[in-house]
């Protein structure tokens, strides 16, 4: 503002001086014409006051002479002589006069050659002239002389005439430059008292805005003055160079100290650091002032005057110069001591939250463990017995039904709510590899065909379009939604038909994988659709009261179609039936064409294509008795010889003195548990150089990271208690071979 100001000001006086320049001019050199023309004035007037003085002179001579003449006093022609010198220095004055005006200095040469003659003529007169002299001579001398005379006097006349014209155009002049001079002079005030005017205007102008911006500065100073008493905040100022800083009276006051506000130096606020804080906060402080770091904001601890200490924030901003140099820091120190004990209580909180999370899933794999453990030995059991009911009567047989269906239903439930707490705890890892789709479609239908059969409905499943369909995804996952949906079409439809039906169609501009499971069944209201996706939801009691089941599957199923970019999505009418569909994005599919029209391509050998080995034992290392019982009875079928270890130690003597076509190791064993065993093993193996065996782990912690621990360890394979009857004899196949005896 000052700058323009000065600007403005230095155009002004530029402005005003040349004005007043422009008028000096102007004056001076109108009062100098003014002089010029008032000397050729006094000039016409001198040659006008000698022209005057020729004619009276020229009478004066006459009169003179004409006295001697009468008297002959010499006195009287003393007169006519001076007279006469007269008229000569007059003409010689007045030539001098006119020498530049070329037809007055011809006037006066004629006026001189006149007066010449006129005197000449009267010095004759004055010599002869007696009284007795004829009349008539006496009257031509006159007459001569009267001629002369008034040659003379007309002459000057015609001078004196030139000059009075000219003393007129000089007076004109006069007046005409006198008017200009006034004009000029009028106008040049104007402008003068004009720009004077704007200068004020323009003066009084800048003067009240400064006025305003003054008033405006104060009402901002005052309140920042406020601001600065009323915040919670301390507030302090830093003249780096100086090294003087303000405080606020909050700044100390935060600390207990009422000193108000006042001017120190850094030490004063430095010296109450807490020692633990100090060399982080210079450091910090070094590297902002170097400019390394852009913003100032700090967390450190200041001493209080009661002794403890407070937790402050300190923000500030800093002001640099040309050079980089800094020059100011301002910043305000906030009491955060509430918020860091909120923080402090918030983390042990969440601390606190996390150990009962993680107790809870310790918990869970625990009470899993617990409970699989008997539950393989219970369903074991009860398949055994289901197959050798030969010497039971029909109660008994009831029973055996009973106790396995049971099983199968808790092991189910089990299996659920651990696949959901895992899905909930995001601890699920899907697998990635290829696989046909027709050969998954297929085991679907060994599985459930029978169960529609059970329940006279009709059972379709076309796959047509999707044939030899190459698939990259989680198989045993997918395979875990699509019996879900179709067990669950089944179980709810009570007559009619169970259709399904796989194609492959674009969703949101994806290759999609469709599957619609169609069934005649009760039906669902639409507006049970959202709830029936949320755990442990079913669409009515009575629904669950008839045909059982938890609320999971289609939750579990939902969150795993998900999980792999796809979704379910229903239509259902009650009484009429529902159509779930299962979409899943294809990745890197291929579909394998017919090499020969109506015969199917040759497929990969599978896993479970078996292969013939020597007859080596199978070693358990198994502590509870109910699993040995169940695995031994499986190996007895299979016709397999084994031997029984109850710890991992045992088990890594046995294996010492003896070699195992396969080793079934439990995980959680007395003295050495399976994992320590597997580790312990292999490290041997590589020892001793001797051959690899294959090792099963067997374990209840179905959770997540058990089956990279056993991976890790160098075990072979894993299988999940409770252990399935079917995929316990496969792997078993898989890895042992089958025995001669009973292929
Ligand atoms: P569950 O079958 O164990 O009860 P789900 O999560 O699989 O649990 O199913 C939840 C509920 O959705 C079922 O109890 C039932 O009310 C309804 N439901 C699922 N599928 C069908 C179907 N195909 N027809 C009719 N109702 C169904």
């Amino acid at each position: 503002m000052d700058r323009l100001l000065f600007r403005n000001y230095t155009v002004f006086v530029c402005m005003l001086a040349l004005c007043t320049g422009t008028l000096l001019y102007v004056l001076i050199a109108g009062d100098r014409a003014i002089a010029r023309i008032d000397s050729q004035v006094t000039h016409t007037y001198d040659v006008i006051n000698n022209a005057q003085a020729v004619s009276a002179l020229i009478e004066g001579m006459l009169a003179a002479q004409r006295g001697y003449l009468i008297t002959r006093d010499e006195e009287f022609m003393d007169k006519y002589r001076r007279r006469r010198d007269r008229v000569s220095e007059v003409i010689v004055n007045l030539s001098e006069l006119t020498k530049d005006n070329t037809s007055q200095a011809t006037r006066l040469d004629e006026l001189r050659h006149h007066f010449n003659a006129f005197s000449v003529k009267l010095e004759q007169r004055a010599q002869t002239f007696t009284i007795t002299r004829s009349a008539k001579i006496i009257m031509d001398d006159m007459e001569e002389i009267d001629g002369l005379k008034e040659t003379i006097l007309r002459v000057n006349s015609a001078i004196l005439r030139d000059e009075y014209k000219l003393l007129d155009v000089h007076i004109r002049k006069i007046e005409v430059q006198k008017s200009n001079y006034f004009i000029t002079l009028l106008i040049g005030i104007c402008t003068t008292a004009l720009a004077l005017l704007i200068f004020n205007i323009f003066l009084f102008n800048a003067q009240k805005k400064r006025s305003h911006i003054e008033a405006s500065l104060k009402d901002t100073e005052e309140r920042f003055a406020l601001a600065v008493e009323g915040t919670q905040d301390g507030i302090f100022d830093w003249n780096v160079p100086s090294g003087e800083v303000f405080y606020s009276k909050q700044f100390f006051g935060m600390l207990g100290d009422n000193r108000g506000a006042f001017i120190g130096t850094p030490s004063d606020a430095q010296s109450l650091i807490h020692p633990e804080d100090s060399a982080r906060i210079t450091d910090y402080l070094e590297k902002y002032l170097s400019k390394e770091i852009s913003d100032y904001s700090q967390e450190f601890r200041m001493k209080h005057k009661d002794g403890h200490w407070i937790w402050v924030q300190s923000r500030a901003k800093g002001i640099f110069d040309g050079q980089g140099r800094i020059t100011r820091m301002v910043g305000a120190h906030t009491d955060i001591s509430h918020l860091k004990e909120s923080q402090t209580r918030l983390e042990a909180e969440k601390k606190a939250a996390e150990e009962a999370n993680q107790a809870k899933r310790d918990f869970l794999a625990h009470m899993s463990h617990e409970i699989r453990t008997p539950l393989t030995a219970i369903s074991g059991i009860a398949e055994i017995l289901g197959t050798k009911q030969e010497n039971l009567d029909d109660k008994q047989k009831k029973l055996i039904r009973t106790l396995h269906s049971s099983t199968t239903v808790l092991k189910d439930l089990i299996n659920d709510i651990l696949d959901f707490s895992k899905i909930e705890s995001g601890e699920l890892d899907l697998e990635e590899e290829c696989f046909e789709v027709d050969l998954l479609f297929e085991e679907v239908i060994s599985m459930m065909a029978v169960r529609a059969n059970q329940k006279g409905i009709s059972f379709v499943f076309d796959y047509t379009d999707v044939k030899h369909l190459t698939f990259e995804g989680d198989k045993i996952r997918i395979r875990q939604i699509i019996v879900n949906l179709v067990s669950n079409a089944i179980k709810f439809t009570d007559e009619g038909s169970v259709a399904i039906k796989a194609y492959r169609q674009e969703r949101d501009g994806a290759d999609c994988l469709h599957i619609d499971f169609a069934d005649t069944g009760i039906g669902i209201d639409p507006v049970n659709f959202d709830m029936i996706f949320e755990r442990f939801k079913q669409a009515d009691s009575s629904v669950s009261r008839k045909y059982g089941g938890t609320g999971l599957g289609l939750p579990i199923s939902k969150n795993l179609a998900q999980m792999m970019g796809g979704d379910i999505i229903i239509q259902s009418e009650i009484g009429k039936g529902s159509t779930f569909t299962l979409y899943l994005p294809l990745k890197g599919a291929s579909q394998a064409k017919e090499e020969k029209a109506g015969t199917k391509p040759a497929r990969k050998k599978s896993k479970n294509v078996i292969s013939l080995r020597d007859d080596k034992k199978i070693l358990i290392v198994e502590d509870y008795e109910g699993n040995v019982v169940v695995f031994s009875h499986v190996l007895d079928e299979l016709g397999y010889e084994y031997d029984i270890a109850r710890t991992g130690k045992e088990a890594l003597d046995m294996w010492e003195d003896n070699t195992y076509a396969l080793i079934l190791m439990d995980i959680q064993m007395p003295e050495m548990d399976g994992l320590a065993a597997t580790a312990e093993l292999r490290k041997r193996e590589k020892k001793k150089k001797r051959e690899r065996t294959p090792i099963l782990g067997m374990t209840a912690h179905a959770l997540v990271g058990d089956r990279d621990k056993c991976f890790e360890v160098g075990m072979d394979d894993y299988m999940p208690k409770p252990i399935v009857e079917t995929d316990f004899k496969r792997q078993v196949l898989k890895y042992a071979g089958a025995r001669k005896a009973a292929a």
